[in-house]
């Protein structure tokens, strides 16, 4: 019997993990089947057990569980104990190992897909939930001469960025609401917030990308989302939803799973082209 694994979430209808893996499975030969799995927001713990008791070999997760996640696995990759946000899980036996493989996925995406590179940049990374917590490590780690977070409940980025900040990061990051970024400019903006799910627009104030900016929603499927409308009405040169984050973090935890990384290239022309 193939191999099973999963993406588990809430809402979880709009994940592409399923035809991402499936290609991935068919490009290596590896016999595996991925489904999606909808959890009760208050029910995660016991969705996955369930999955694993009927005989689940990891999982992906995604909004809102990936702190819960965290809590859940025994054990932890360096990265995702840095992040304190789990998107693997791989079950061994009775031991569940938790990573996150968010951040290299962006980063791939950004700088070799996109060919931005981020050294010397200006970042302003939005959201500061599982999203942000799993990607705002590497980004720190890619050299930008600046790291702003931004969201709405302020509190929340000034915990993340003290935390990045006590962990001795060379570009310490900066906590900012919405409204304090009047004023700044970035070359990089990240939209990690899940207002773009809810086709929500974000309040932010006019004049944060700079000339050639790239604005980067971590969503996909939606096409022009309001984050990627406001960005192209403010002049950002580059545009990009979260379609190559998304295959580029689905190839790492098939690496995780698998212990071969699957090539990327086609699988995102096709889901392009689709
Ligand atoms: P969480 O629920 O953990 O965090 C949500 C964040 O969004 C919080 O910072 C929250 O702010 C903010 N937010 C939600 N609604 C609004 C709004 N209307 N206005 C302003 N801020 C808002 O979600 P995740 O971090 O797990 O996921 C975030 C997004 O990233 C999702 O859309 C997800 O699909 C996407 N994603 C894409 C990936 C990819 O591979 N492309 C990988 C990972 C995530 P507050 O703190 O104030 O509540």
């Amino acid at each position: 019997m193939a191999d099973r694994y999963a993406v588990v979430g809430n809402p979880v209808a709009h994940s592409k993990s399923p035809d991402i893996h499936a290609m991935f499975a068919r490009e290596t030969g590896e016999d595996l089947v991925y489904e999606r799995l909808l959890a009760p927001l208050d029910r995660f713990v016991e969705t996955v057990q369930a999955f694993r008791r009927a005989g689940g070999r990891g999982c992906n997760v995604t909004v809102p569980f990936k702190g819960e996640a965290f809590r859940f696995a025994g054990e932890h990759s360096e990265r995702a104990r840095v992040a304190e946000a789990v998107n693997v899980l791989r079950f061994d036996g009775d031991r569940v190992f938790g990573d996150n493989s968010d951040g290299v996925g962006l980063l791939r995406d950004i700088e070799h897909n996109l060919g931005v590179p981020l050294r010397g940049r200006r970042v302003l990374l939005l959201g500061a939930g599982g999203a942000a917590q799993g990607v705002l490590g590497p980004l720190l780690s890619a050299g930008p001469a600046r790291v702003a977070i931004g969201n709405r409940t302020l509190e929340k980025a000034e915990r993340l960025a003290a935390r990045f900040r006590q962990a001795g990061a060379a570009a310490g990051p900066c906590a900012r609401s919405f409204e304090a970024l009047a004023g700044e400019a970035f070359d990089v903006v990240v939209n990690a917030t899940s207002a773009s799910l809810d086709d929500a627009e974000l309040a932010l104030p006019a004049g944060l990308f700079a000339p050639g900016a790239l604005a980067y929603d971590m969503m996909y499927g939606k096409g022009m989302t309001p984050f990627l409308r406001a960005a192209r009405t403010e002049g950002a040169a580059l545009l990009a939803d979260g379609l190559g984050m998304l295959v580029e973090q689905a190839a790492e935890s098939f690496l995780v799973w698998r212990g071969v990384r699957p090539d990327t290239a086609n699988v995102l022309a096709s889901l392009r082209a689709s």
